[in-house]
């Protein structure tokens, strides 16, 4: 309930001062276009050399508002009763027990009045060992006291001052405020409507709700903008370090004044800019100097590079000279490469002669080899064959003999091949 009013509270209100809004816009569109053309016509600034105003104009010309912070914490309704009734009233509505001015006092049976809290401590805390009355001593329990339809009915008629009265007078040039009005009718619907009420804006300002829109378009730092140039979204109080560093604002050249976006300034000075100080062209060939890049064709015609162009001629021819040298010597080295190629591919060629020979000898070796192991085994056979041919002769030698010989080697160790 209470918010639904402070909504619609709001949207009527702005409502209304969108269109004062928008005339506003208007004017200050058309003022800041007057002035970027006059700049444009004197010598043009960089942003960095334009006055506080000047650039405040720019800002707000340079970028628009996207949105606005969302609409504020309500801040508690703190105002005392006391302050708003008239001097008159005030006894009326104050609880005889511990004097506090209150919207609310139940009754004994008796119809003696005290505030909530008073019968509440009577009751309920157990220092009071007696829960009667005060006035009358008839016993008090909770369910007896009882509210007092006649109280309540006096007090919202009764003619009240608006409690943010006078938050109506700080600030304000035009000297109008809030009035007053029936209890019941600042309770039911004024509270939440009060134009001079505060609410607190997101950048923690108290602002009242008659200026809050004012206090987001124009100063509060919580305000979201988009740049212009380059999109990028901010809060008004990054807006100034934005502009100082976006790459798409126009800015102008510190050196020559010429003007452009500010993420071809370092190109514009390396390549272009007339005040920058440069090598002479012909640096190269030994020029030392070092000069503004507007002064280089006088340069040129000031200084001599005869001199410095006649000693390169010189040097250009030495040069050919050595260079016909080297050609000469580089066809040598050429033709010296083929031959050699050439007699790598016939030593190549020989290799590979030498290569199958190698595998028929290696082939014949090892016939002769296996005629080798064969021949053996046929002599050994053989010589086999002799020993026992010989033995039997020995033997008969032997019983003739009586074993003179025994030790003498037999004529097979004695075989070597
Ligand atoms: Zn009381
Ligand atoms: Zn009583
Ligand atoms: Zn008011
Ligand atoms: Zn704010
Ligand atoms: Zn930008
Ligand atoms: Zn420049
Ligand atoms: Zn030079």
């Amino acid at each position: 309930m209470d918010t639904n009013n402070n909504n619609n509270n709001k949207s009527s209100s702005s409502g209304k001062n969108r269109r004062n809004k928008k005339s506003n816009t208007t004017t200050t569109t058309t003022a800041t276009t007057t002035t970027t053309t006059t700049t444009n016509n004197n010598n043009i600034k960089s942003f960095s050399q334009l006055s506080l105003d000047e650039k405040k104009e720019f800002l707000l010309s340079h970028s628009k508002n996207i949105f606005k912070p969302t609409f504020i914490n309500k801040k508690e309704d703190d105002y005392e009763l006391d302050k708003i009734l008239k001097e008159s009233s005030i006894e009326t509505f104050t609880c005889q027990i511990c004097m506090n001015c209150t919207d609310n006092q139940l009754q004994c049976k008796n119809g003696h009045l005290a505030c909530k809290q008073c019968w509440d401590e009577i009751i309920l805390q157990k220092a009071y060992t007696q829960k009667v009355c005060p006035f009358c001593k008839v016993p008090v329990s909770l369910d007896t006291v009882d509210r007092n339809l006649f109280y309540k009915t006096i007090l919202e008629k009764e003619e009240v001052q608006c409690p943010y009265y006078l938050n109506g007078y700080q600030n304000n040039t035009d000297n109008v405020s809030c009035g007053s009005f029936k209890y019941s009718f600042l309770i039911d619907k004024h509270k939440n409507e009060c134009q001079y009420r505060l609410v607190k804006c997101e950048c923690g300002q108290d602002v009242k709700i008659k200026e809050i829109d004012k206090h987001q378009e124009q100063v509060c730092l919580k305000t979201m903008f988009q740049c212009k140039h380059c999109s990028q979204k901010f809060i008004r109080q990054d807006q100034e370090k934005h502009f100082n560093t976006c790459p798409n604002m126009i800015v102008a050249c510190q050196y020559c004044d010429m003007v452009f976006q500010r993420h071809e300034k370092q190109h514009h000075i390396i390549n272009y800019c007339p005040e920058t100080n440069v090598y002479c062209s012909f640096s190269s060939i030994g020029c030392k100097e070092v000069i503004k890049r507007k002064l280089l064709n006088n340069h040129f015609v000031t200084k001599d590079h005869s001199t410095l162009l006649k000693s390169v001629v010189v040097q250009m021819d030495h040069l050919k000279k050595s260079n016909q040298q080297l050609l000469v010597q580089n066809h040598d080295l050429q033709s010296n490469l083929s031959k050699y190629a050439n007699e790598i591919q016939l030593l190549q060629k020989e290799k590979s002669q030498l290569e199958i020979e190698y595998m028929n000898l290696f082939g014949q070796i090892e016939i002769l080899e296996y005629e080798k192991s064969k021949g053996r085994a046929y002599i050994s056979q053989f010589t086999s064959n002799t020993t026992a041919n010989n033995n039997n002769n020995n033997n008969n030698n032997n019983n003739n003999n009586n074993g003179k010989d025994k030790g003498a080697p037999s004529p097979d160790s004695c075989i070597i091949m």
